[in-house]
């Protein structure tokens, strides 16, 4: 990995390659973007030109012993945080930050500390991690990693050095999967388009049947839905309190789509649809369905993921009010 091999993120690149070259590290930076589009990657990358022994034209060498140990996570200057099985950043991670900081690098010219999905701190530990970064000792660079920063105190949030990361193309995925896995152009093509510009998403999609079978679901509770069986519908989803923000998040995802697709097809742009392997599904049930209906009912699904998004809640709280809305608009 270099900084050549990060897919996209040209932005991204040029700017961490100038900071690199001007020797700027003793900062705290945000690495902000969707899933998938290579923050973490990138933030090893740069942790890796921080302290390497034998950069070249800010490039990392990625063979001295600094390099190697910090691409495995075992370099003893570099701390990463990550959420927990709790789902949230607390009080003691960050106190593991302040031990961490308040001793001078062991072998690096600089300490690292990346935060993965920074925007789960709980409210105590993002107070206590933000004393680190008024003060932050001159040996040390913090990395805040996070998809979705609006929810990040606004204290953190002014100190951070921004460097935005953007959805990768459908092309560049594609090629990507190509190129690294052994799977057909259809597949490819497929899987890159349901991974919208993600590609840790397209990445996770091609290991296992979930995708196949979470789709094959929402197409069941649509048909179901068209035939009025609005508890069927219901069932048939699987929907649960207990399903996971993220589970149910993809849930939503597939469902819009899907209905996106049945859009398209009303339109009549056949060779936009992204689930082409169900067109034939997507044709019955865009049977006596209305463009205008249609559109309305993807953008209340558009705009349930973007609650669920913004303010970090759990999306099955949204999937009564879109079945039934979405029966509605089949109906009208
Ligand atoms: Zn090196």
């Amino acid at each position: 990995m270099s900084f050549e091999k990060i897919i996209g993120q040209e932005t991204a690149r040029k700017i961490l390659q100038g900071l690199l070259k001007r020797k700027i590290f003793n900062r705290t930076f945000l690495f902000y973007g969707p899933q998938g589009t290579g923050k973490f990657t990138t933030a090893l990358v740069f942790s890796q030109g921080i302290n390497c022994r034998n950069s070249n034209d800010n490039n990392p060498c990625f063979s001295c012993r600094v390099c190697l140990l910090t691409g495995n996570l075992k370099h003893p200057d570099l701390l990463v945080i990550d959420v927990g099985t709790s789902g949230n950043i607390k009080l003691e991670d960050s106190f593991r930050v302040h031990d961490f900081a308040c001793t001078v690098p062991l072998e690096g010219r600089f300490k690292i500390v990346i935060i993965k999905d920074a925007h789960h701190f709980t409210t105590e530990a993002a107070n206590n991690l933000l004393k680190i970064l008024e003060d932050l000792p001159e040996y040390l660079a913090v990395i805040l990693i996070s998809s979705h920063p609006q929810l990040l105190l606004p204290t953190i949030l002014s100190r951070a050095v921004k460097i935005q990361f953007f959805p990768l193309s459908q092309e560049q995925i594609e090629l990507f999967l190509l190129e690294n896995y052994e799977i057909t152009e259809g597949r490819a093509h497929l899987l890159s388009g349901l991974s919208q510009g993600s590609l840790g998403k397209a990445i996770d999609y091609i290991s296992g049947d979930l995708l196949i079978n979470m789709r094959k679901s929402v197409i069941n509770y649509l048909y179901l839905l068209k035939s009025n069986k609005l508890v069927d519908a219901f069932a048939c989803l699987g929907i649960q309190d207990k399903d996971s923000r993220e589970e149910s998040l993809k849930k939503l995802e597939i469902l819009s789509l899907l209905v996106r697709d049945l859009l398209m097809y009303l339109a009549g742009f056949n060779h936009l649809i992204i689930n082409i392997d169900l067109e034939r599904d997507i044709k019955e049930i865009c049977e006596e369905l209305d463009f205008e209906k249609t559109q309305e009912c993807l953008l209340f699904i558009v705009n349930s993921i973007k609650s669920a998004n913004d303010y970090n809640v759990n999306p099955s709280l949204f999937w009564d009010k879109i079945t039934i809305k979405i029966k509605d608009y089949m109906h009208a």
